[in-house]
């Protein structure tokens, strides 16, 4: 029997993930992803089997959340764009007419694009970490790599093709009106406040919020 991308998992029902609308979150592998970003909480927060939905079973599960009034489907994972089967998997929920949002770290605006013009996504939720910038000093190379690798030992390149890769995505979103984007910036403690300014500068023109950082384990700073 096929499999669809989203794993086997509670679905999450909540006015929270997108504000005041009533929503509801799969999530494809939560291991799949280009980035290891400080204290993943994905990572941390499943470890356990990735069993996936069948399509019979996902259509089922969407079904009955159609039912309960659920009025917006998130698709978080990992890094869903990675996902090889995540339009298969957007297609399904578009045919059971729900709006998708579909979060991600920015990375792969190929992906973006391509799912907006094929109109099957109405929304992202793109992860903005570090400021963006031409030119980053090395103290603040030393702490982004810590933010989007937990390694400071990666290349500085790898920082840049993240601003650079990212710069992309916020520009192909801009030429789009889609009624469920939204920019998102964890408060890391390894962000100062003028990183924070930075960051709300940038996304000036666009609905972006803060959210808290939860630390997953002992933090050495
Ligand atoms: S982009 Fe998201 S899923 Fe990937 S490592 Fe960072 S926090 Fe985790």
């Amino acid at each position: 029997m096929a499999l669809s991308p989203f794993l086997k998992l509670d679905i999450p029902v909540t006015f929270k993930d997108h504000p005041g609308v009533q929503s509801a979150v799969l999530y494809t592998d939560i291991n799949l992803c280009n980035l290891n970003c400080f204290q993943c909480h994905n990572r941390h927060a499943y470890s356990g089997k990735e069993e996936r939905f069948t399509y019979e079973e996902l259509r089922e599960k969407l079904s009955m959340l159609k039912l309960l009034g659920v009025e917006l489907i998130i698709v978080s994972g990992g890094e869903p764009t990675l996902e090889e089967n995540l339009e298969e998997g957007l297609k399904l929920i578009k045919e059971i007419d729900f709006p998708v949002r579909v979060d991600t770290n920015g990375t792969n605006p190929e992906v973006v694009e391509r799912l907006i013009e094929r109109k099957l996504v109405d929304g992202f939720a793109v992860d903005v970490k570090i400021p963006l910038k031409d030119e980053y000093t090395p103290s603040e190379l030393q702490r982004f790599k810590r933010v989007l690798f937990s390694d400071e030992g990666i290349p500085d390149k790898a920082v840049y093709e993240y601003a650079n890769r990212l710069r992309i995505t916020i520009n192909t979103i801009k030429k789009y009106s889609l009624p469920f984007t939204l920019f998102r910036t964890v408060n890391y403690p390894l962000l100062t406040e003028e990183d924070r300014q930075a960051i709300s500068e940038e996304l000036k023109s666009f609905p972006h919020q803060f959210n808290p950082f939860y630390p997953v384990e002992e933090i050495d700073e």
